[in-house]
């Protein structure tokens, strides 16, 4: 039995085969003909390899797909396994459940988990700004411009590169901080962000929706679970935009607890 990485690539967790292991999975060609398909090249066995090969060799997915399909030009997996190893892959892999893309992702998930979009798993809300006083370091709060309601933190910000692809994945290795800091925020006239606990009876059960301020109600941005497009051109799926023109940033005074001051 062989684990990938947690949770969610729980899909991609499976045994190879009966007699194998981590060492069988060596680069080395003649093992990789060997011992891998002994039954037929299925999808998931493919990803499998595929992942162990990225992982060990500290391979780009597109390269280390092209080395097994040198050995072995049958093996074929689905797209949807193409889409979490390149996830995999964004992420250096690694598996890290703060990162942007992670939550992106797990959100992704929700709408085909729940096709209701009730009974969420709380964990997918960050908490309300208003319920923690205190700012972790180089924390910015964004509040409602109008009434100054704590509404979310910039570790919710999920941010994305600038485009009109379907996938904001950089087909070269990069760091997951490059990849999300080297989009210009210059055409983006939203943030994106992670689910806030306020805004859960809005999201419940609803596919698209405004986002209005819970305190003055004031119009800040909409949702879709199924995607948005940014005014940049790129599909954010599922998104929860907020327009940033409706927003205030306030740098976290952590020494001060909930204190803020104006940038
Ligand atoms: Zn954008
Ligand atoms: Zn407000």
């Amino acid at each position: 039995m062989v684990q990938i990485s947690p949770s969610a690539f729980t899909s991609v967790q499976c045994q190879i085969m009966p007699q194998g292991g981590l060492q069988a999975l060596s680069p080395n060609k003649a093992h990789l003909k060997g011992l891998f398909f002994s039954h037929a090249g299925v999808s998931r066995s493919v990803a499998v390899v595929t992942a162990f090969i990225m992982k060990t060799e500290q391979l780009p997915f597109e390269k280390a797909y092209e080395n097994l399909q040198t050995v072995k030009p049958e093996a074929k997996m689905n797209e949807g396994f193409e889409w979490q190893l390149k996830l995999y892959e964004t992420m250096g892999y690694e598996v890290d459940p703060s990162s942007a893309i992670y939550k992106q992702y797990r959100l992704q998930k929700v709408t085909e988990k729940y096709p209701e979009l009730r009974n969420l798993p709380q964990e997918l809300f960050a908490v309300d700004p208003t319920t923690i006083s205190q700012g972790l370091k180089d924390d910015i709060l964004y509040k409602c411009r109008k009434c100054r309601r704590s509404l979310f933190r910039s570790s919710s910000i999920l941010d994305h590169n600038e485009g009109s692809g379907p996938l904001a994945f950089a087909h070269k290795r990069t760091a997951p901080s490059l990849v999300l800091t080297t989009g210009s925020q210059a055409q983006c006239t939203s943030f994106f962000i992670e689910p806030v606990q306020w805004m859960e009876s809005t999201l419940l059960g609803v596919i698209d929706g405004q986002l209005l301020c819970p305190k003055c109600s004031a119009k800040l941005g909409s949702f879709n679970w199924y995607g948005e497009q940014c005014s940049c051109g790129r599909w954010i799926t599922p998104a929860f935009q907020i327009h940033k023109n409706r927003v205030d940033e306030m740098k976290m005074l952590p020494a001060l607890g909930s204190q803020t001051r104006k940038l």
